[in-house]
């Protein structure tokens, strides 16, 4: 039989980000520049691991991609896994990566891998990262070992869950952790090796309403309530604030999250960058016992920012009465 029939079929989806950006303008910085072919032509051993699909989805920093955007890559990711593909991996800038991976997590109903990568350092800049993180994604991809655990995030050679993976370094090569749960496993000489076994996944349905707003506010020293205070007044349906240490907030604050937890769902999350909400330690009033009294539920291990995307996604399947108990398994 041919060779190249046998090899695995992976498609892989650019959507922008540093990995992609070149200098057009001499003097004006680099923006998302490279298509996905492009890519792959920096790539070139890739022809000898997998027959590649590949497509540029969007040419955006990351900052700009939008929940309706994402829906879309969504179903192209889908359609892709349907049509027999044995992972599918997706190119896109860091800085919201973890919100991405997060929010296709929730949504990702397929055993097949889905694989989202990125680059630290542009391809203009010496040690640029992109091929050799996209060599990995691609890896992590084929391994049968990845099949059954949702999206996962391939960078620096370490493959981290959606859920847990954060940016917590701005310009470093090693900028993604997952901080306590650490890396689902790590790529050592090419070879996949996990580290904790897949555990049991629950997708969501695609949201059915894309127009729904869920505000995210974190508490600050001295902090007024002006902003608070106006979350419902300017149609906002959720609210997530990032709290102080293990989930608190001003006297003040407190006062609001009661009147605006009788309008909408709040959550409560931990500004710190790690670790979880307490539920029962703190009785003074914005402590987590008071909070839960005026209606917010804490965040557990949640981030701010997967709090807002889960939120967000709930809400657009209507199904906003199951926060509580996504909240407790996290
Ligand atoms: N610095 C970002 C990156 O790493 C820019 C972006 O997120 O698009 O790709």
């Amino acid at each position: 039989m041919n060779e190249v029939l046998q090899l695995p079929r992976i498609a892989i989806g650019a959507l922008g980000g540093t990995v992609s950006m070149k200098v057009k303008t001499p003097g004006e910085g680099v923006t998302p520049s490279l298509s996905s072919d492009a890519l792959l032509a920096s790539l070139p051993q890739l022809a000898d691991l997998a027959l590649i699909t590949a497509q540029t989805l969007h040419l955006l920093p990351s900052a700009s991609l939008t929940f309706v955007q994402l829906i879309d890559v969504l179903l192209w990711a889908k359609s892709q896994a349907e049509q027999g593909m044995q992972g599918v991996v997706l190119t896109q800038g860091t800085d919201t990566l973890e919100e991405v991976a997060y929010f296709l997590d929730l949504l990702w109903p397929y055993s097949t891998p889905l694989i989202i990568t990125g680059a630290m350092r542009s391809p203009s800049q010496a040690g640029a990262d992109g091929p050799a993180n996209l060599l990995a994604a691609v890896q992590v991809a084929m391994a049968e070992e990845s099949q059954g655990r949702g999206v996962l995030v391939v960078l620096n050679d370490q493959i981290h869950a959606a859920e847990h993976v954060r940016k917590v370094d701005s310009m470093a090569m090693a900028a993604f952790s997952s901080a306590y749960f650490g890396p689902d496993g790590l790529l050592v000489e090419g070879r996949v090796r996990y580290l904790n076994a897949p555990k049991p996944r629950v997708s969501l349905p695609v949201p059915e309403r894309l127009d729904q707003r869920v505000a995210l506010l974190e508490a600050s020293l001295g902090a007024d309530t002006s902003l608070l205070e106006d979350v419902a007044g300017l149609g906002y349906e959720g609210l997530v604030i990032a709290g102080f240490g293990a989930g608190h907030v001003s006297q003040e604050w407190a006062r609001c999250v009661q009147q605006t937890s009788q309008r909408m769902p709040v959550i409560v999350a931990s500004r710190t960058g790690a670790g979880a909400t307490a539920l029962h330690a703190y009785g003074f009033s914005g402590g987590e016992i008071d909070l839960q009294r005026k209606g917010a539920l804490m965040a557990g291990f949640l981030c701010p920012r997967k709090c807002r995307v889960l939120l967000w996604v709930l809400i657009g399947c209507g199904r906003e009465g199951e926060l509580s108990r996504w909240l407790s398994q996290r």
